[in-house]
């Protein structure tokens, strides 16, 4: 039997148009014990019929952080549509954590992680905890997203390229709108060539990848075409 816990949402922020950061703390005041990189599976319990629906959310908040926050596409599917309407003060039911996507501080110094839109969520966890620890970790991030909006975060990831050994590259996958047209940063999806742009030493890091399926398939076959020997790349697979 898997117990779940009570947690209140205490913040909702709308981060872009599509993705909302969601604080939640225990109704009982307890902590959480996990490390970045892991999930909870969210429980939404029907008032009227008691019915239970959950799906998983990586962790974003940092281990120690009071609250623990998700950051959420509102993708209007049967948990997401609850999500969408709640508000501050509303209770869902916690399992976990779980998960083996964990950023291991001491296995090596050099990471690069990838990330495939909100697949962002679990390396916010991993970048805050290395900026408090201030790990000697040297860290870069390759961020898709279909439009420039989408960004979350961005004052966030810009503050630690002044704190900690840390840069990012953005690419953006549409050329739709006009913001899409003037981005002066990269174009496309991640494929061996734009990493190869941005890095020279790919083989030497641990590789750390999430997002939808096709994505995380895409850029691990594009690193083991770098080199990057597969017990050194771990991917988070987040669905279709
Ligand atoms: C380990 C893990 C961690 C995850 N962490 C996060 C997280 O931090 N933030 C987050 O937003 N999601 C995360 N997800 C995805 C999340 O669990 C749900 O799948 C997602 O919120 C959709 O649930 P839903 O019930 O609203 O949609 P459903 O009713 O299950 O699906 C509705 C339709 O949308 C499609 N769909 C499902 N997921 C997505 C998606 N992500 N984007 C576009 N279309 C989709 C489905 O194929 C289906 O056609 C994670 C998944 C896993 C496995």
């Amino acid at each position: 039997m898997i117990t779940k816990k009570p947690y209140v949402i205490t913040e909702i922020i709308k981060e872009t148009p599509d993705v909302s950061l969601f604080k939640f703390k225990a109704q009982d005041g307890s902590t959480l014990s996990y490390d970045p990189g892991m999930f909870v599976m969210i429980h939404y319990r029907n008032p009227q019929t008691g019915e239970e629906i959950g799906r998983a959310f990586s962790l974003a908040s940092k281990p120690d952080d009071a609250e623990l926050e998700f950051a959420i596409s509102m993708i209007h599917g049967r948990f997401t549509s609850h999500l969408d309407t709640a508000n501050v003060g509303d209770v869902y039911y916690f399992s976990g954590p779980y998960g083996q996507f964990k950023y291991n501080p001491t296995e090596n110094k050099k990471v690069l992680f990838v990330a495939g839109g909100t697949g962002v969520a679990p390396f916010l966890s991993m970048l805050r905890l290395i900026d408090e620890k201030k790990y000697d970790t040297d860290v870069k991030l390759i961020y898709s997203m279909r439009h420039p909006e989408e960004i979350i975060r961005k004052g966030e990831l810009d503050s630690y390229k002044s704190t900690m050994k840390f840069d990012y590259v953005i690419t953006v996958t549409r050329q739709e709108t006009d913001a899409d047209k003037s981005w002066q940063g990269e174009h496309g999806h991640v494929d061996a060539e734009m990493i190869k742009r941005h890095l020279n030493d790919t083989p030497e890091r641990t590789c750390y990848v999430c997002g939808p399926l096709k994505f995380t398939k895409a850029v691990q076959d594009a690193l083991t075409a770098i080199g990057v020997d597969k017990s050194r790349i771990k991917a988070d697979v987040w669905g279709e």
